[in-house]
């Protein structure tokens, strides 16, 4: 018996069951068809983000930035980068907190880009500030890794 990951689509928000050994074979939507897991940062709003964050079975990570930051657009490079090397462990998510402003006060965001890491439903931390990639992957191994 292998374990089952709840995995929510990014596109449709559907929740897919899926196996372990299957994670890592690019799987797609069992309803819309697309892309289950793509390695980039997936944009949401504030309800597909609780969706994600209440029935992901996979650790998650959101940026919260805006279009007018400039350290939030100096970031989403390395953002990008670290999703597509973190594969299907871990999503990343982003949420535009000028578009979406009732989000950014739901989680509290005082200052952009902020970065929070959720696993099980919970916060597990936050961070405030542009990361370099190094202190980004020693972030998220310090605490999802264990
Ligand atoms: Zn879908």
């Amino acid at each position: 018996m292998s374990y089952q990951f709840q995995v929510v689509c990014p596109h449709c928000g559907v929740t897919n069951q899926l196996p372990e050994e299957r994670l890592e074979e690019n799987p797609s939507c069992g309803k819309c068809k697309q892309e289950l897991l793509p390695l980039a940062p997936i944009d949401v709003d504030g309800p597909l983000l609780q969706k994600h964050i209440q029935q992901s079975g996979l650790p998650l990570m959101v940026d919260f930035w805006a279009p007018w930051c400039g350290p939030c657009l100096a970031f989403a490079p390395t953002y990008a980068n670290f999703a597509q090397t973190v594969g299907a462990q871990l999503r990343c998510l982003k949420l535009d907190t000028q578009a979406h402003q009732q989000a950014a006060g739901a989680f509290n965001i005082r200052s952009i880009p902020t970065l929070m890491l959720f696993r099980d439903g919970q916060e597990i931390d936050r961070v405030s500030g542009a990361m370099q990639p190094w202190q980004l992957s020693k972030w998220v191994i310090d605490h999802l890794a264990n």
